[in-house]
């Protein structure tokens, strides 16, 4: 028995900067030679409205950098989409600024908080103070009717204190209700270069996730974990990001501010152990994420649980309505059949520009970056075409 195919929460992501005022050791998005301005922005925009995207999330580097970024949000906005924006939470210091983007119509920020010891805060973001400006601006953006998740990339330096980093937030700042961890991406950029010092052991944080986690599904929360194997989170395993993405089918496009331009993500599979064969999550397991090889499969042990069990909690999810199917058996039907094909495909526009202008101030740019990052004992990443 056929049905119709169900709508899909589906969210694209625009880099508009690649340039940012912190200098994290494992940033895998520095700063690129590639600028956008409101014109190169907008074709992207459309973009997802054409394939009926949900949402946008505006990224970087750090997106409030860019002077058009209110105008950008408010064309997504008035385009229908819903509009997010990932930030290390500074400029929402400024309060202005935070009315500013509320007006434009930014919906729900993405605060990027690593810990709240202002001394491990400091080393990560390589300055200092900027605890204090994004516990500012979270405040701002709820004064101002932004909804604030927090993100937190897990690396070696909070691994052992992600429950201490939600106890500060279920007391100081109550109004959160939506936690997204990231599992630190050692692939790409300065977390390539930097892996020995900042990629933690999946081991490290088993615990200190556990407990964060439970913390905030007591206390009413929810959260999403990516980058993470289920074998290391089978009593959350609903929420890993990957996880919902394979249940549910749905894809992530992002539009990358330097060569790789368009990125259309349907596939979440990684890297899998020996062992996985056997395990019964392994169909709705994005695995290891590996391509920097800086996680080891011999970590990976298979698990034995319900799979039936995690699936139906992700359908009953009432948090995402967009989802039309609700029953196992329907859900079995699907998964089992051939992916329709897609009447979009990969998309096919320029991702930002590459001026003279842009080069020059890419170079002024890495120049100081570089001076900073020899003062804080890290490695700047590679340029484009470097081995
Ligand atoms: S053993 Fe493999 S398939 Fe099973 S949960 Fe771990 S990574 Fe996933």
């Amino acid at each position: 028995m056929g049905y119709d195919r169900p709508r899909l929460a589906n969210i694209g992501y625009i880099q508009v900067v690649r340039h940012c005022n912190h200098l994290c050791g494992f940033c895998s998005n520095p700063t690129t030679p590639y600028t956008h301005d409101f014109a190169s922005m907008k074709v992207l925009v459309d973009d997802f409205v054409a394939r009926g995207y949900f949402g946008v999330i505006l990224t970087g580097g750090e997106p409030t950098l860019h002077p058009e970024l209110p105008r950008i949000a408010a064309y997504a906005h008035e385009q229908g989409l819903h509009v997010r924006m990932i930030t290390n939470g500074t400029r929402l210091g400024d309060e202005s600024f935070v009315r500013e983007m509320a007006q434009a119509g930014l919906q729900l920020v993405h605060v990027s908080i690593y810990s709240v010891r202002p001394e491990i805060e400091a080393k990560l973001r390589g300055v200092e103070g900027s605890l204090d400006r994004a516990f500012a601006g979270i405040d701002h953006a709820h004064a101002h009717g932004v909804e604030v998740n927090i993100n937190c990339v897990i690396n070696r330096f909070n691994a052992g204190h992600l429950d201490e980093n939600i106890r500060h937030f279920l007391r100081h700042h109550p109004h959160i209700r939506h936690f997204v961890w990231n599992n630190l991406d050692p692939s790409m950029g300065r977390a390539e270069v930097n892996q020995d010092q900042f990629t933690p052991r999946l081991a490290d944080f088993e615990l200190s996730l556990y407990r964060a986690l439970r913390l905030l599904h007591r206390s009413g929360r929810t959260f999403r974990v990516e980058k993470v194997p289920l074998c290391y989170m089978t009593d959350f395993a609903w929420a890993s990001t990957e996880t919902r993405k394979i249940v549910k089918g749905e894809e992530r496009i992002v539009h990358f501010l330097d060569d790789k331009q368009s990125v259309r993500q349907t596939d979440w599979e990684h890297i899998y152990a020996d062992g996985c064969r056997v395990c019964s999550l392994r169909t709705i397991c994005g695995g290891l994420f590996d391509r920097g090889n800086g996680y080891d499969p011999a970590e990976l042990s298979p698990v034995f649980v319900d799979r039936d069990a995690i699936v139906a909690h992700i359908l009953g999810d009432g948090s995402d309505p967009s989802y039309g199917v609700h029953t196992l058996a329907q859900w079995r039907e699907r998964f089992d059949a051939p992916r329709p094909a897609d009447p979009h495909g990969a998309p096919n526009v320029a991702v930002g520009r590459l001026t003279e202008q842009g080069r020059k101030r890419y170079e002024a740019k890495r120049k100081a970056e570089t001076r900073r990052a020899q003062r804080l004992g890290i490695e700047m990443e590679r340029e484009a075409g470097e081995d």
